[in-house]
């Protein structure tokens, strides 16, 4: 079964349509959470998800939007963001993003937003917390978002090894387990304002990043409107 793997949409479509249109044919979308916050299309994001055959699990802007996790613990940006999130949000969004689980097992692989230690508030962008997170997740593979930093770890009992994997080539996963970011599609952070995403072959176990070029200035203008942080929208020009 071919995948799209994707994470931390932040109610950017035209990254999310970018994506979508770039991806080519597959039979599913699994979402990693933060389909919502920041960004200007929450539910239009929500819908166009909604379109497709997919899983989803709940990210903590997701959370915070509904009300679910306390605003206090998001910076002065996101919580902005949630309240205005909050205020648009149809009733179809809203029991769509109560809904979403935490976490997921699908086969051999583990869908989370943080981690899955703490699912909706843990970074997992150290080889030291990708090896904790090892006994709390019991498939090969666990899928993670929030940092919106593509990233692999490949851990065995006995180290844990940062990959840094080459955009469009095919990548087959071993036997060791893997904690895997398919980076950002609406808010990337790793100083690449493409959208990031990645293909997952299930059968093979092979993965492929991929990043993919939109019109940035679309989802800026509607947060300008809509009177969202400034900072937040500056960002997305150059990918922090
Ligand atoms: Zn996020």
């Amino acid at each position: 079964m071919q995948v799209l793997v994707l994470s931390d949409v932040h109610s950017n479509l035209v990254a999310l349509q970018a994506v979508l249109a770039d991806a080519g044919s597959f039979d599913a979308i699994w979402s990693l959470g933060d389909v919502v916050g920041y960004g200007p299309q929450p539910n239009e994001c929500i819908e166009l998800l909604l379109s497709y055959p997919h899983l989803a699990v709940a990210g903590n802007h997701d959370w915070g939007s509904l009300g679910k996790m306390d605003l206090r613990d998001f910076n002065v940006d996101a919580r902005q963001a949630n309240l205005w999130t909050r205020e648009q949000l149809s009733a179809r969004s809203w029991g769509y993003l109560e809904a979403l689980p935490e976490t997921l097992e699908e086969d051999d692989f583990t869908l989370v937003h943080g981690s899955p230690r703490y699912p909706l508030i843990e970074y997992l962008v150290y080889p030291s917390l990708a090896r904790q997170s090892l006994s709390f997740f019991s498939t090969s593979v666990c899928f993670v978002g929030h940092s919106h930093i593509p990233s692999l770890f490949a851990c065995t009992d006995s180290e844990v090894r940062v990959v840094t994997p080459a955009l469009d080539v095919p990548l087959k996963l071993g036997n060791e387990r893997y904690i895997i970011n398919p980076g950002s599609v609406g808010q990337p952070r790793d100083g690449d304002p493409r959208a990031s995403y990645m293909m997952l072959e299930t059968g093979e176990h092979t993965i492929t990043y991929r990043r993919v070029v939109y019109d940035i200035s679309v989802p800026q203008a509607l947060m300008q409107e809509a009177n969202l942080p400034p900072r937040s929208i500056a960002r997305l020009e150059f990918g922090w």
